[in-house]
């Protein structure tokens, strides 16, 4: 090996190191960048439920904040929910109101009672989670009654729709009701909040994104737990759907299933509990909460 190769062999040396070392710390920089990003998305929208007046305005709806007293005075259910869950729901409501774009549809011209009604029923399923708030959801369509009938389409009318994830449809008629009074397996806004999650990880079938706390417990091949509990429960439920109380429209596929039995764990705690408590331990665990252990006890039927 000559002088000039010795040479050469370190200068590519050199090169090569240097061009990891920038590449890394770019890597590392985008990952920091990211991160904080998170970070100050949560830290602002919680400083701004203390200080309305100096947030960012991302969103084009005007900001509105909600204490707990007003979410209890449009969602009644909050004042069952314990006091550690109610913490996380007032954030994950004020998160909800500063992140998501509201649209009135049909002439509708969106209240601040709409807001923060939905706003609210949709943060009971977040209460126990630590994730951050349907962070793929954008807009929430009101709509002043039913949703439909499509043009040429379809002559079914709804009372709430998830066409893909980050669109939400809901009617502002029955999200009112149901969240003023809470009737047994009924309510859309939980309905259609259960799919944006299911839809989080680009796929409605059932399955979720499947997070840290409940993949503690299912250790071996989630997903195939996490669908084998679920037709285990469907099938028990279409065999006598005296099991579980859910609302019969869980039968139309798995992602119904899993929106129903959503609306069941907590609008049917107890019901779902003894009716399929397998079904009950797994959403208890996915929604991190024990809605049968909160709430005064419901007659089966
Ligand atoms: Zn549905």
């Amino acid at each position: 090996m000559t002088v000039f190769d010795l040479l050469l062999f370190v200068i590519i040396v050199f090169v090569l190191g240097g061009i990891y070392l920038i590449t890394n710390y770019f890597r590392r920089a985008l990952v920091r960048t990211k991160n904080s990003l998170e970070l100050s998305g949560a830290k602002q929208a919680i400083v701004q439920v203390k200080n309305p007046t100096n947030h960012n305005p991302v969103n084009p709806n005007s900001f509105v904040s909600a204490s707990k007293s007003e979410i209890l005075a449009v969602f009644p259910f909050f004042a069952s929910v314990p006091e550690g869950l109610q913490d996380n729901m007032e954030i994950h409501v004020n998160d909800f109101l500063y992140e998501k774009v509201f649209i009135g549809k049909g002439d509708l011209e969106v209240t601040r009672e709409m807001k923060i009604s939905i706003a609210a029923q949709a943060s009971l399923l977040m209460a126990g989670r630590k994730e951050l708030c349907f962070p793929k959801l954008r807009t929430v369509e009101v709509y002043p009654a039913q949703i439909g009938p499509y043009e040429g389409l379809s002559i079914m009318k709804f009372a709430g729709e998830t066409p893909v994830s980050g669109v939400v449809k809901v009617s502002w008629a029955t999200a009112k009701k149901e969240g003023e009074v809470a009737t047994p397996n009924r309510n859309v806004v939980l309905h259609e909040m259960a799919h944006q999650l299911d839809f989080e990880d680009g796929e409605a079938d059932g399955i979720p994104e499947l997070y840290l706390h409940i993949l503690e417990v299912i250790k071996d091949d989630p997903k195939e737990t996490w669908m084998k509990i679920l037709n285990q429960s469907k099938s028990l439920f279409s065999q006598s759907t005296q099991e579980g109380g859910m609302h019969p429209h869980s039968l139309e596929d798995d992602a119904e299933f899993f929106a129903e039995a959503s609306v069941a764990f907590f609008y049917g705690a107890h019901t779902l509990k003894s009716g399929l408590p397998k079904l009950y331990d797994l959403l208890a665990r996915f929604y991190n909460q024990d809605p049968a252990a909160y709430l005064p006890g419901q007659v089966r039927g």
